[in-house]
Parts: structure tokens; sequence; C-alpha cells
């Protein structure tokens, strides 16, 4: 066992509450004892110690895998947590960690297609590149929109901030890893069972959560356009989203037009992303008398690489207490959920 892997961590069966709660609007975290130290993250050096070694791209994906392949596999993620995963174009040193892979996990739906080029040039002979998006839902189900408009080809790829997508995410993984290294399918399956529960609270409670906002404010407007797969899944409706698809600032008439709609739809709040600091949005905000929340994130979990909560329950969590308390409704539904990792230790 290497140093890294032998940081406590807490294993959660199913969503147990540990006595954690919201204190005014914000969760509570680390502060007991029983909260993890750490969370093993996705920066490990892929080597021959023999473990699997698995690239992944985004931190979303990044946080699943790990919570699937736990302590038994060498995880890296090549694209910086909060960096702009949509444009991101890998360094040339991304090329010995891509060729070094296993099995490369990634979005797909035309999210990374740089790295997922210099993934197939570099790929090692017996590896493989899973594309998660694309195993997950078919064509008939993608999903377009302001900015991923059909003409350009590119589907909204954000499936992960819908739960169910998270979970079937998980499930991929589980049977990749399980097929290469059959030694330790029966760890991996477990980790899934114990992972599984989580997010079906999680998705429990976020649908709970968003039932609790008052019918006619159950509208996202928001300048980073993420939840394309989560709205309808929850019961909510987009009814806009700022950013252009080539990721510029929206245009003047763009922007009187989302005014418009604004008013129109009486939405109480606007919500910015953590990624994408936008002056327009605020801008918007202000002439349509929405309140704007800047620090929605579709794959920058809260805090810092391996802080425990540092994953992709924790962002979730973080974008429900942001997004159901401005629309004027309560996460209580979500209260007994915590953030860390499940896999187990051994
Ligand atoms: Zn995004």
């Amino acid at each position: 066992m290497t140093s890294r892997s032998s940081r406590r961590h807490l294993m959660i069966g199913s969503g147990v509450a540990l006595g954690l709660g919201l204190l005014g609007g914000g969760r509570v975290l680390a502060a007991q004892d029983d909260a993890p130290s750490a969370s093993l993250g996705w920066a490990d050096d892929l080597s021959d110690n023999g473990k699997l070694n698995v690239v992944t791209t985004v931190a979303p994906i990044s946080s699943i895998v790990r919570n699937i392949g736990g302590t038994k596999i060498n995880l890296r993620g090549v694209v910086p947590d909060g960096t702009n995963s949509h444009t991101f174009e890998p360094a040339p040193s991304d090329a010995k960690v891509l060729a070094s892979a296993d099995v490369i996990f990634v979005n797909g739906l035309n999210l990374e297609l740089p790295t997922l080029e210099l993934a197939e040039a570099n790929l090692k002979d017996g590896a493989e590149i899973v594309a998660l998006g694309d195993l997950t839902i078919t064509p008939e189900e993608w999903k377009f929109d302001f900015s991923f408009p059909e003409e350009d080809g590119d589907p909204n790829p954000h499936l992960w901030t819908n739960v169910p997508f998270a979970k079937r995410y998980a499930e991929i993984v589980t049977e990749t890893l399980s097929a290469r290294d059959p030694e330790n399918a029966a760890y991996y399956e477990a980790n899934l069972a114990a992972f599984s529960a989580v997010l079906d609270a999680l998705d429990a409670g976020i649908v709970a959560a968003i039932q609790s906002i008052p019918e006619a404010n159950r509208k996202l407007l928001t300048y980073h356009d993420s939840w394309a797969y989560f709205a309808p899944h929850v019961g909510m409706t987009v009814i806009g989203a700022a950013q252009p698809s080539d990721f510029s600032e929206p245009s003047p008439k763009d922007v009187a037009t989302l005014i418009e709609q604004i008013k129109a739809a009486q939405v109480p709040a606007v919500f910015g992303s953590e990624v994408f600091a936008s002056d327009v949005l605020e801008q918007i905000a202000k002439e349509s008398g929405a309140v704007y929340i800047d620090q929605l994130r579709d794959d920058d979990p809260p805090g810092e690489p391996n802080a425990p909560e540092h994953t992709y329950i924790g962002m979730m969590l973080k974008n429900m207490d942001l997004m159901v308390n401005a629309l004027g409704g309560s996460t209580e539904a979500l209260a007994g959920i915590e953030p860390w990792d499940t896999y187990a230790q051994d």
C-alpha cells in the first residue's frame, strides 16, 4: 500500500447522515472527527506498480472513476479542474500520460475533441478509450440549444449534472475496470454498490429539494448551459442560456432578448458559472431585476484537490445549495448526504 492509499477515508454505505447539517445555508464540512481527512483525488503518477493505469478528462468523471477504482487503480485526470473543458487543448506533455494509460475515460459527445485526438494518436497497444456519454444516451436523446446548436452538430455534453446519468457512467466504469482487471472485479462491484446508494440518495434529495421551490420559480437561466439533461429529470425548465456556441460573450441583441425572457418568465435568480465569469450576465440580472448567483459549476468540485469534499457529489451538493435557495426552496432533503468518496479501503 502506498502512503497515498493509506490516508484515512470514511466509508459510508448508503448516504447515512453523520449528524452534519446545514448552517446558515452553507454546508458544514470536515469539522467533525468522523469526516475523512482527504480524498485520493486524480493526480496519481501512472506507473508499473501492478495497478491499472487509468486516465480521465474532466473532474466529475475523474471523481466517479475514483469512487469505483478506489485504491486499486492509478488515476490521472488530464483536464485541470475548473478550466474551460470545452476549449481545453492538452499540453504536449499530456501525450506521455495518455500513452501510459490502459484505459482512458472521456465524456465524449464531442466535449474533449483535442484530448481525444491526442489519446487516439498515442494509444498504447491493447489500451482502450471509453466515451461514457456516447454509451449512456443515443443520438435521439441528444439535446441541442442556444449554446449547443444543432447546426454545429455538437450536442450539449453535460450529462453528468443529471445524477441518473452519472450513475450510468459509474456502471460503465465498473464493467470496464472489471473486464480489464478481473482479479479486482468484486472490489469494483462493491464500490459501485456503495457509490450507487449515495447517488440514489442524492438524486432523490435533489428531486425533493427542487419540488420545494415554488412551482413558478422552477426555471433556470444560466450563463453556461450545463443543465439541459438535469432540468427535465427534476421538473425544471431551462428558459435560456447566455453563452454563445463559440464561448464568446453574447451580442447586444442576445442580451436584450434574455432580459425580455427573464422579465416575461419572472425568474427570481439567474446563474453565472464559476469558470466563466461574466459581466454580461450580471448586467442582464440587474436590468431584469433578478438576483445574480455567479458560482454554479459543472466541472470544478468545491475545495482544493484532495480535499474530502472535492468530489462529484460535493459539486452537486454545492450547486443545489446555490440553486435551490436562490429560487425560494429548501435543501433540507439533502442534509444527510455527505460528499466524501465511498470506495473501500482494502
Ligand atoms: Zn461545461
